[in-house]
């Protein structure tokens, strides 16, 4: 029997009428609560107390590569477009000063489990760039040989040569940028990137041995048909990556300037947003990808897979993971971390970065430090985002809380509006996400948000169509 969304009780009625902003919760609070009143030094005085009392706890690493030799009209990331490539030299001098800087506070010398690359684009490095940069990191952590390690590849970027060296690094993991391979829509987001191209970083990735390779596309991307669509799934369902990512595209162009370069009449409608949306779910489902939450598919063989089905899945500023919940340390322009009770974002400009480090100042300019509201509410989102299951007792004695009467008015909330469509079940002890449900996490997850359900304006975040 074919699956469908279908066959999960999902139809286009019931996904308009849930349909609502909100936020892809990697993290909570999300950053969008972040503030200056936490500042370098607050995120000191947490690297310090996390480095005492839990020495031995494993480290995650982000670190963000700003650069992109070219501008694609869809993006809303941190960047810098430039062809000057010397510009990336400067820059690693300066992540150079940032590692010392942030690891003065950690003498421990954190064992690291997971490391990840993003941008920008992570490739505009080049090879001797890249292999600096590495040496750096290596210099200063301890890198357990089982880790995970991925890095985003843009493969007009990422020549062979390129693709070997990241596996000989120690890169294991890989998330390749697609999109959409119609020619008419990479025209129209100017991200040329031929098909013959991306499928040759694909096959030499595995050559390589890099695993759970990812391929991310985007639906409601100007000049997209549904017809146009099916074919670029045709191509890459043939490919089988380990993982998809299918996100939608929310053209805001009073917020990203980029996107003011995006015709509008080329967009296409809401309804076509929503059959191409639709069309593709349906074509990976019955391709045999587990739909794992949130925008991300896996093959049923995929660790990702596997993890959601043994319950132990996490998620954090990268989406998925099956790397258990720990520090994540975040180097570069922009990035966040996320140690203990806190997350600390650096500045978002090189020229900020630059001066802040100049200054022999960690670049940390906002944050926030978790209440114990935003840590009982945080475990509740990741447990239903992550396990689509939790039990209240549990929940309830690790926080100090008797979970029923705490989020009595949540509870009440999810049996009005989800439990009738039978997309969860809340029984004495537990919230239970159904498979139908699972397409509606986002929904369900801003039941516990607190700070989202007092907003006034919460159009800056993205819908389904
Ligand atoms: S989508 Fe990626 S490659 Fe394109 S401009 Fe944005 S960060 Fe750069």
């Amino acid at each position: 029997m074919t699956t469908t969304i279908e066959s999960f009780g999902v139809d286009e009625a019931l996904i308009r009428r849930f349909d609502r902003p909100g936020p892809r919760y990697t993290s909570y609070p999300t950053a969008d609560r972040f503030h200056e009143g936490f500042d370098a030094r607050a995120h000191a005085k947490w690297l310090d107390h996390r480095d005492r009392i839990e020495p031995n706890k494993p480290l995650s690493l982000y670190v963000h590569l700003p650069f992109c030799a070219s501008i694609c009209y869809y993006c809303a990331c941190n960047k810098v477009i430039t062809k000057d490539h010397s510009r990336s030299a400067q820059y690693l001098d300066y992540l150079e000063k940032e590692i010392k800087l942030q690891t003065s506070y950690l003498p421990n010398s954190r064992r690291v489990t997971q490391m990840h690359f993003g941008g920008g684009t992570p490739t505009f490095l080049n090879a001797s760039e890249l292999s600096r940069l590495m040496r750096m990191l290596r210099d200063n952590f301890d890198f357990d040989p089982e880790g995970e390690y991925a890095i985003e590849i843009d493969p007009r970027s990422a020549d062979e040569k390129i693709i070997h060296l990241l596996a000989d690094l120690g890169f294991n993991r890989m998330s390749i940028g697609v999109q959409d391979f119609d020619e008419a829509v990479q025209k129209a987001v100017h991200r040329i990137q031929p098909e013959e191209m991306t499928m040759a970083t694909l096959a030499t990735a595995r050559e390589c041995g890099f695993q759970s390779i990812n391929m991310d596309l985007i639906y409601g991307l100007p000049k997209q048909t549904p017809e146009g669509f099916s074919r670029t799934l045709d191509r890459v369902l043939e490919a089988a990556p380990d993982r998809l990512a299918l996100y939608s595209y929310a053209h805001l162009p009073e917020r990203f300037k980029p996107q003011r370069r995006i015709d509008p009449t080329d967009m296409p409608s809401a309804e076509v947003k929503l059959e191409i949306m639709l069309l593709a779910i349906n074509r990976m489902l019955d391709a045999g990808y587990q739909f794992i939450g949130m925008d991300h598919f896996a093959r049923v063989d995929d660790e990702l897979a596997v993890a959601q089905r043994r319950g132990s899945l996490h998620r954090n500023f990268q989406g998925y993971t099956t790397q258990a919940e720990c520090d994540l340390l975040a180097l570069g322009v922009s990035s966040i971390s996320k140690i203990g009770a806190s997350f600390g974002q650096n500045v978002k400009t090189l020229d900020e970065y630059y001066a802040c480090l100049d200054r022999g100042q960690l670049p940390v300019t906002r944050g926030i430090e978790l209440s114990s509201d935003d840590l009982i509410r945080r475990d509740v989102i990741m447990e239903l985002m992550c396990q689509g299951d939790l039990s209240m007792e549990a929940i309830g004695h690790s926080h100090g809380v008797v979970f029923q009467e705490y989020f009595a008015k949540e509870l009440a909330q999810l049996r009005e509006s989800f439990e009738p469509e039978e997309m969860l079940t809340v029984s004495a002890d537990r919230i239970h996400i159904t498979p139908k449900g699972r397409f509606f996490l986002r929904g369900i997850a801003m039941v516990f948000d607190r700070y989202f359900q007092s907003q006034v304006n919460p159009n800056r975040f993205s819908k389904i169509i």
